[in-house]
């Protein structure tokens, strides 16, 4: 009997502006991959709904998913609490479907602790004045926001080379598209660079 082929853990991290949704909805068309939808304490910003961004959910709950053992890593971040759900990710892989996850560097860390065949894939800014425009331009996020994300970048990316198995400089969405897709389908993409 031959084994069913198996899906993986896809970790894409990056910072706050840096262009990774776009980059995510292309990889969820071009594998046979689903987005895992994290679980919040946060509150819900415009436009974004339940269950489909993330599951909202309160403090309490959050901890109580933790003690038992149904979060397979988490994070606080801003003073919310974030964090992936065991059971769809499992299934999920089971089913042979890979799963994206969008998470900071302390949940990526923990993914690869526990999951040493995932891929973890960082998105960096050719540089931050780069991502200040970005960032800027979206016209969504206050002067003082866009400090605050500046310096949690800057900390994100000096970290980034001991977290992440491949770090990708976003200097056009094409070209990083294509370059996350190849490590995706390269087998050399499930063997940890240590
Ligand atoms: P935001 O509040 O802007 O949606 O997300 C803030 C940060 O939390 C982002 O860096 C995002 O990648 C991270 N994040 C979202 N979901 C999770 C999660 O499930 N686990 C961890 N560790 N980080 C997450």
């Amino acid at each position: 009997m031959s084994a069913s082929p198996k899906g993986n853990l896809i970790v894409i991290s990056g910072p706050s502006g840096v262009g990774k949704s776009s980059i995510i909805d292309a990889v969820l068309d071009g594998t046979r991959s689903e987005f895992s939808v994290s679980a919040t304490t946060r509150e819900p910003r415009r436009g974004e709904t339940d269950g489909v961004d993330y599951h909202f959910t309160t403090r309490e709950d959050f901890l109580d998913a933790i003690a038992s053992g149904r979060v397979l890593e988490w994070a606080e971040y801003g003073g919310n609490l974030y964090g992936t759900l065991r059971a769809p990710v499992e299934d999920a892989i089971r089913r042979g479907d890979s799963v994206i996850l969008d998470i900071e560097n302390d949940g990526a860390k923990q993914v690869r602790q526990a999951f040493p065949s995932a891929v973890l894939i960082f998105i960096t800014p050719p540089d931050l004045d780069e991502l200040e425009k970005r960032l800027r331009g979206r016209g969504d996020t206050a002067d003082a926001d866009v400090e605050k994300r500046l310096a949690v970048a800057s900390q994100q990316i000096a970290e980034a080379p001991d977290v992440y198995n491949h770090i990708v400089e976003n200097r056009g969405l094409d070209t990083a598209i294509t370059q996350i897709l190849d490590i995706l389908s390269l087998p050399s993409a499930v063997t940890r660079r240590m």
